[in-house]
């Protein structure tokens, strides 16, 4: 939308320095018009029929628009302008004027002979004259005499305004009686400073460069912050997988015994409940107790005790099955869990156990012995483990009861 407001390029033609104009008449060729200057200016001049009973045929006035003074093949292009701009005062009768520019083609015209130089002719009314007046280039025509008078080649028929070395104002043929008179006040060619095509091309290059560079900013831009994203997203993981380890660790943790590894009061309860209990294989538990182990921590202090209470966890551990459970029921009592189990079965484990823990060397002086009480009992249809774990304990204080270093069982009792 901008363009028709953008600055005209503008070549004033009358401005040149040293400006050349000079008058032409056919009375120096034996016609009957004549020509005269009206100032010094050499833009205003008058025509006039000298001799009626001559033909008159042409009087006007020649502007050379040469860039080099004296070299006729030098002129100016006006190739790049569109229009002239023309201001003329013409009083005259005559009814048209003409406007002239003469082309020299350098491979066809001769410095040395102006017929040679292309004739270009515009035909205005006078009327068109009364205001200032804008005519394009491409109303002019290549004279008909001119085409006629010589042989010229077919490009040179067409009009060509690349190299003018003429602009010429011509009152044209049969000059009426009395006085013509022609000031020529303006003559500016005038051509867009950027062509409409090269205008929308600049803009368009622009937009695709100014796309182009915000596509290369948005992908950069979402390159970097999904690298962002990625980092946090890729922390979060590694985060979210140490929170497992470490919820897996507390897991493990809450249900073990610290100082013997074995399950605690929770995991036993635990691995319990994964027993499968719909099966009729019996089960049978087994609870045992160090007997006086006051006297043991107290004798050794406290650091004995508690490898005592390693020792027998580890003992436990190497005789039974893995499929046994073996936790630490608190202080110094254990029990077990013993699936598949007959009571005699489980009785026989007792006793074997009772016996490595009461032949084992506790101590370095081997002066004490470390010896156990256990209850044994079997685990009834629909009955919980609590209450099995009361029927033990009750077996186990008839073995602490009965003297201690022994197993007892229901079937016992
Ligand atoms: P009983 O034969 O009747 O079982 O006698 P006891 O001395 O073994 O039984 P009591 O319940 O009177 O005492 C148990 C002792 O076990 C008391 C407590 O200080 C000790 N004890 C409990 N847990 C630990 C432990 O983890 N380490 C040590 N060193 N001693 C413990
Ligand atoms: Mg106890
Ligand atoms: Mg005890």
């Amino acid at each position: 939308m901008l363009h028709p407001y953008l600055p005209m390029r503008k070549l004033d033609l009358l401005a040149f320095p040293d400006r050349v104009t000079y008058l032409y008449y056919d009375q120096v060729e034996g016609g009957g018009t004549s020509g005269a200057w009206l100032d010094d200016t050499g833009l205003a001049f008058r025509c006039y029929r000298e001799d009626p009973a001559k033909p008159s045929i042409y009087c006007g006035l020649s502007i050379e628009l040469l860039t080099s003074t004296d070299d006729l093949s030098q002129g100016i292009d006006l190739s790049g302008f569109d229009s002239l701009l023309l201001d003329i005062d013409v009083k005259s009768t005559q009814p048209r004027l003409a406007i002239i520019l003469r082309n020299f083609y350098p491979n066809y015209s001769q410095p040395d002979d102006i017929n040679t130089v292309q004739h270009q002719v515009l035909t205005l009314r006078r009327g068109d004259l009364a205001e200032p007046l804008k005519i394009r280039f491409s109303e002019f025509n290549v004279s008909e005499w001119w085409l006629v008078n010589r042989d010229v080649p077919r490009e040179l028929t067409l009009p060509s305004f690349s190299n003018v070395i003429v602009l010429g104002v011509d009152l044209r043929d049969n000059l009426g009686p009395g006085n013509h008179e022609v000031r020529v006040n303006q003559v500016t060619a005038i051509g867009e400073l950027v062509s409409a095509e090269r205008w929308y091309l600049a803009l368009l290059i622009i937009w695709g460069v100014g796309l182009t560079v915000y596509a290369i900013y948005r992908s950069v831009h979402w390159r970097h912050k999904a690298h962002g994203k990625q980092k946090a997203l890729n922390s979060l993981v590694n985060k979210h997988r140490e929170l497992r380890h470490e919820a897996r660790e507390l897991k493990y943790l809450s249900e073990r015994d610290r100082l013997t590894g074995l399950q605690n009061r929770m995991g036993l309860e635990l691995a319990y409940e994964r027993l499968d209990k719909e099966s009729s294989a019996p089960t049978a538990v087994m609870l045992l107790d160090i007997d006086h182990f006051k006297l043991i921590n107290d004798r050794y202090g406290h650091a004995e005790g508690d490898r005592v209470i390693f020792e027998l966890a580890q003992l436990l551990k190497s005789s039974v099955r893995s499929s046994d459970i073996v936790s630490r029921w608190g202080g110094e009592e254990f029990l077990l869990i013993l699936p598949n189990t007959e009571l005699p079965q489980a009785y026989q484990l007792s006793e074997k156990i009772r016996r490595r823990v009461h032949d084992a060397c506790w101590f370095d002086n081997n002066k004490s012995n470390v010896t156990i009480s256990i209850g044994v009992v079997g685990l009834r249809c629909d009955e919980s483990l609590s209450q099995a774990f009361s029927r033990a304990d009750t077996c186990l204080y008839r073995a602490k009861y009965s003297g201690r270093n022994q197993t007892v069982t229901e079937e016992t009792i």
